[in-house]
């Protein structure tokens, strides 16, 4: 069997989901295990809708436009009276109830038992189609395959209890197809849970790697792995073949093309990955596995905007490393920011993170109590892989250079533009 997963963008709206189902129809020979994201942007209505009901603002129109547009997507694609109505007012039905009776509830779990709703909601319309369209499929509830804890937000997923779980449907189910959920899990007692946002690649990996897949694809809305965001640089290039190590590399530094925990689960069963395009589905895109000599042949090039530059001193001239790395590197993780460089000199250790302002400004303010803090902001991170200085050069012209770091493989520059 192969794992499927079409993500956000490739679902916005009914045109997607026939789309989709074309490419379904290509693969008539295969069993597939199909994993979906919600539909284009849900994920961050959804998060709206819980924002709002904190805040004590007005809630329910926002999630009503929700169901109002899924249902112009189902009425698009199914006839009225067929599959996914009632699906769709049952989880109608049970947003508006669990709203309004819970008052008091923390955020995260909050957002977990309603932003999950997405998924649920893309999934059912997507099976509805597809056994509409004669691809009978079964769909799965991921809440009930994927196992986690309880960390909202952030659930970890307890592979023994998944595993078997899966095997479990898989072994029963009769249909060819199956449609899941990504993103979303089941931690104890029932609860919804999420495994972060974008987290529907990885999903697809613990489903591949559960289930022993011969392959996973993600279908985006790129040709498959470029070398740079189009966003940012002009004439990128694709990268045919990279290693599970190489991928990894990438997306820990922040090309967003995969979801960073996606590439563990495949590499530990040497699972293939493909990156293709739902737009070309024709064509080869990226494959992703062990073969590591096509590796270091294209350069990437990975920018990170709003960084900010923290500089922490000791002020009593006690040696940084030694006698304070340990309780500044837990001030950080009881924060949740994620560090993307650090250096270090005798009195001072200087990292850059995402500029997210409400945890700076927290960390900052704990920092304060026990060391001297300095800060930059408004700066960009460049990371090149398999780097030439010529390039290099070219690429720092006219920036100032805040923080440099050489390895054989990697280039990292911290810089700010001039003037
Ligand atoms: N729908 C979720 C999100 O937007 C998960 C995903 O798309 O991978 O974050
Ligand atoms: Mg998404």
């Amino acid at each position: 069997m192969k794992v499927f997963k079409f993500g956000g963008a490739s679902v916005k709206d009914a045109a997607g989901v026939k789309n989709l189902a074309q490419i379904i129809k290509s693969f008539d020979q295969l069993e597939l295990f199909i994993v979906v994201s919600a539909m284009g942007k849900t994920t961050n209505v959804l998060e709206g809708v819980v924002k709002a009901y904190i805040a004590k603002r007005d809630w329910a129109e926002v999630l009503n436009g929700v169901f109002d547009a899924h249902l112009k997507v189902l009425n698009e694609l199914v006839d009225e009276h067929g599959d996914g109505h009632e699906a769709i007012e049952k989880i109608k039905h049970y947003a508006h109830t669990f709203l309004e009776q819970d008052n008091e509830s923390e955020y995260d779990f909050l957002y977990d038992q309603i932003v999950s709703i997405g998924e649920i909601l893309s999934s059912k319309i997507i099976a509805a189609y597809l056994n509409h369209q004669g691809l009978s499929c079964a769909w799965l509830d991921a809440r009930k395959l994927i196992h986690t804890d309880n960390n909202y937000r952030a659930a970890r997923v307890d592979w023994d209890k998944t595993s078997a779980l899966c095997q479990e449907a898989w072994g029963k189910k009769e249909a060819k197809l199956v449609v899941s959920q990504g993103f979303i899990g089941g931690g104890d007692h029932n609860r919804m849970t999420t495994l972060g946002r974008e987290g529907s690649d990885f999903s697809a990996a613990i489903f591949a790697y559960c289930l022993d897949a011969e392959s996973v694809t993600i279908w985006k809305d790129v040709p498959g792995v470029l070398n740079a965001d189009p966003k940012y640089f002009n004439n990128t290039i694709l990268l045919p073949n990279i290693s599970y190590r190489e991928a990894v590399e990438l997306s820990y530094y922040g090309a967003s093309v995969i979801h960073p925990k996606t590439i563990k689960p495949l590499e530990n069963k040497l699972i293939p990955l493909n990156v293709k395009s739902f737009l070309h589905p024709e064509d080869t895109g990226t494959l992703i596995n062990k073969n590591t000599s096509e590796d270091s042949k294209i350069a990437s090039y990975i920018f990170k905007e709003n960084q900010v530059l923290l500089s922490v001193s000791s002020r009593d001239f006690s040696f940084i490393v030694e006698e304070h790395m340990s309780d500044i590197f837990n001030r950080f993780s009881k924060h949740k920011l994620k560090i993307n460089t650090m250096q270090n000199s005798a009195i001072s250790f200087s990292v850059s993170v995402d500029a997210d302002k409400d945890k700076l400004d927290a960390l900052i303010a704990d920092l304060q109590r026990d060391y001297a803090v300095l800060y930059n902001d408004g700066l960009e991170l460049l990371t090149i892989r398999h780097f030439n200085d010529k390039i290099a050069e070219e690429l720092a012209k006219g920036k100032e250079i805040l923080l440099q770091q050489k390895t054989r493989h990697t280039l990292r520059m911290l810089m700010r533009k001039r003037g």
